[in-house]
């Protein structure tokens, strides 16, 4: 499928012409193996919990009238994995959104406003302690703020999620970048997991995730988030100690 330009038609011209092109092909073909992958990963994702659910549908209809205890645990395993069904596609909908290429709707906000109302939002449905260290002045950032909100929200539910202290979220402002952090004391990650920590579906233990809900999307969204706002995001953490997620923005954007 790739050029080969032979003999006397070998000019220079026509050689970068076809290294562009066999690049291209490449990442053609990067981009959609990538996506084959993400659909078998997908479609397993889902028919776990489709299962789980058919089965007790099924158990239900044979037994659930005459049985209580089968109707209630029936009934108890087909809301979890229901739930969990709509944790998956919201979150594969989020993923998709953010893999759009023309998706960055830039305006100058300040993080700070935006973190302390994210803060009050998710202390008042989790009544978790959220704190807030800021600089004094508020900090201009230009970026998405929808999709800066839900980086934030990913990176507080996870934190939610895997710890029990206090979580606290940090931001200051260095030489036009703004650092952007949210540490928690709970759990952490084995060392050896720190590398598959943005690849889809990946969770550390797969049963403490379903047992928190994790789906195994959010750090993978995060880093998409972070990617189209010319970011960087790095993971600091130890088990039984804590976790770091230390985010680094231009305070500048273009798109
Ligand atoms: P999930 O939806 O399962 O939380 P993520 O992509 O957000 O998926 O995270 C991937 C995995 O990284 C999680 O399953 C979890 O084990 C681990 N993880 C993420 N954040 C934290 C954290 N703050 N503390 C401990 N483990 C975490």
């Amino acid at each position: 499928r790739k050029i080969e330009i032979s003999g006397k038609d070998q000019s220079a011209e026509l050689e970068q012409l076809a290294r562009a092109f066999n690049q291209m092909i490449d990442r053609l073909d990067r981009t959609f193996a990538r996506q084959k992958q993400f659909v078998a990963d997908a479609s397993h994702e889902l028919k776990t919990p489709l299962t789980v659910i058919s089965s007790y549908a099924n158990m239900l209809s044979r037994w659930g009238r005459d049985d209580v205890n089968v109707r209630d645990e029936a009934i108890e395993a087909i809301s979890k994995e229901s739930k969990r069904l709509q944790n998956l596609t919201k979150s594969m909908l989020m993923l998709a959104e953010a893999e759009q290429e023309d998706w960055l709707k830039l305006e100058t906000f300040d993080l700070v406003q935006l973190a302390d109302e994210t803060a009050d939002m998710l202390h008042a449905t989790f009544q978790r302690m959220i704190r807030v260290h800021t600089p004094k002045t508020d900090v201009k950032l230009s970026g998405d703020k929808d999709k800066i909100r839900q980086l934030l929200v990913i990176l507080l539910d996870n934190a939610i999620k895997y710890s029990k202290d206090p979580i606290d979220i940090t931001i200051s402002v260095t030489k036009g970048n703004v650092r952007l952090s949210v540490s928690d004391k709970g759990v952490g990650i084995p060392e050896n997991d720190m590398p598959h920590l943005f690849e889809r579906f990946f969770r550390v233990d797969g049963a403490r995730s379903r047992t928190t809900g994790g789906v195994g999307l959010g750090l993978s969204i995060a880093k998409r988030i972070v990617d189209l706002h010319n970011g960087q995001i790095d993971v600091f953490s130890k088990p039984d100690q804590g976790t770091t997620i230390s985010i680094v923005l231009p305070q500048k954007n273009r798109s």
